[in-house]
């Protein structure tokens, strides 16, 4: 049997840690020198930072696009756009990464946690709808793992209530979601371009829109709002400097300009994955929506621990014993979880903006969120990205098999 000669050989897989996993190469090397030596390295005088903005916007089809430090600051500038009142409410996932939180805090926002579609561990209408309340100030919709939400029902909603919509797309750049792309959708999409996301300059971020309004308190937002060409410039409103340096925006033109590929990659052997996968009983691949694409930050398992003992764990340490470094439950516990919220460890003492909620909003219990429960548990994230071949996808599937059939109830 073929499956089990391939499967005894140890591989290493490639890593987006280093330059195994990752696109580097001449073209961002120019790029840097080409920087370096204009002896310009801000971007508020430098070409680079100006050139990924337009061309990110063309390429994702917005109209505005400005670049940022890290994906946390694009939240941060995105809930200070909608510009809520200190106590004023947020709704978003259970499931998501701090930076995307920690801006809320920030920003005097009480984050309101709804629960997720425990199949793709994304925010569906319903789960939204169930938290708004008149206090709810925006919805900030989160596409994990590359997979987008169903952003239809979702902007139906919105739109009935009036309430703008942020889509965290940090883990999901070029993915389709009808005739648009993921993070287009919405009032404002967020971008990560962290070292692991599908295109990075080690730390740096994005946000988009179509809104000229919006679109230049995001710019100001960035730049301590002071108003940059205008005829009697000022400091306009609080805020930071949010700007990122000619050296990373000329790696990340370097990587936006190889997007298209990364993307096809991580598709294609995802899809190979997905094929030699099928038919394990107990183990789930992962879906996108009929009118979406998924683009495979991660390639996400649920496994049913009815049918394979001790689940995606004990899945993952047989994985692991063959050099495959699975996520078993991602996060692990919902983000409301966390210490900072359930001391609510803020600004000194104060709890700040929880002491600010209103009543019932604050609801960081388990009890109240058994699909997000039933997501994490059953979840195993296999690592991804664009430089897996053939081989490598061969490898994780032999061994997935082999696992399974030894955990097999
Ligand atoms: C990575 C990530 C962020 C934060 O981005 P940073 O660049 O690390 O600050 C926010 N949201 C999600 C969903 C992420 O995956």
């Amino acid at each position: 049997m073929t499956p089990v000669t391939q499967a005894e050989r140890l591989m290493m897989l490639p890593s987006d840690q280093d330059a195994s996993g990752r696109t580097f190469d001449e073209k961002e090397i120019a790029y840097v020198t080409e920087a370096l030596r204009s002896g310009t390295l801000t971007t508020t005088k430098g070409k680079f930072g100006k050139m990924l903005e337009e061309k990110f916007a063309a390429k994702f089809g917005a109209k505005y696009a400005y670049a940022c430090t890290s994906g946390s600051a694009a939240i941060h500038i995105a809930v200070a756009t909608v510009n809520p009142n200190p106590g004023d409410e947020i709704i978003t996932t259970s499931i998501t990464d701090m930076g995307a939180l920690t801006p809320l805090m920030y920003r005097g926002v009480v984050p309101v946690f709804c629960e997720v579609d425990p199949k793709t561990l994304n925010v569906t209408a319903e789960t939204i709808a169930a938290k708004i309340s008149d206090r709810t100030k925006a919805i900030i919709v989160t596409h994990l793992f590359g997979n987008p939400c169903e952003m239809g029902p979702i902007m139906e909603l919105a739109r009935e209530k009036s309430i703008p919509v942020i889509e965290d797309s940090a883990q999901t750049f070029l993915a389709k979601c009808g005739d648009k792309y993921a993070g287009t959708i919405g009032d404002i999409g967020c971008f990560s371009l962290q070292q692991g996301k599908h295109m990075t300059t080690g730390e740096g971020g994005m946000v988009v829109t179509n809104d000229e309004k919006l679109a230049r308190h995001m710019f100001l937002y960035i730049n301590k709002a002071w108003g940059y060409g205008d005829e009697n410039p000022d400091h306009y409103f609080m805020a930071l400097n949010y700007r990122i340096s000619e050296l990373q925006a000329a790696v990340a033109l370097g990587q936006l300009e190889k997007l298209d590929e990364c993307v096809a990659s991580r598709r294609r052997t995802a899809a190979m994955l997905t094929e030699l996968l099928a038919g394990i009983d107990g183990v789930d691949v992962p879906v996108a929506a009929d009118d979406a694409t998924h683009v495979y930050w991660k390639y996400c398992l649920t496994i049913d621990d009815s049918k394979i003992e001790g689940g995606s764990p004990a899945l993952a340490n047989l994985l692991k014993e063959k050099n495959i470094f699975s996520a078993p439950r991602y996060i692990v516990k919902p983000a409301f979880m966390c210490q900072v919220f359930q001391e609510k460890n803020t600004l000194g003492d104060s709890h700040f903006p929880f002491n600010l909620a209103r009543e019932g909003a604050v609801d960081y219990t388990m009890e109240n969120y058994p699909m997000t429960a039933k997501a994490l548990h059953d979840v195993l994230v296999l690592p991804w990205n664009e430089k897996y071949t053939e081989e490598h996808v061969r490898y994780i599937a032999d061994n997935v098999r082999i696992a399974c059939s030894k955990l097999r109830k």
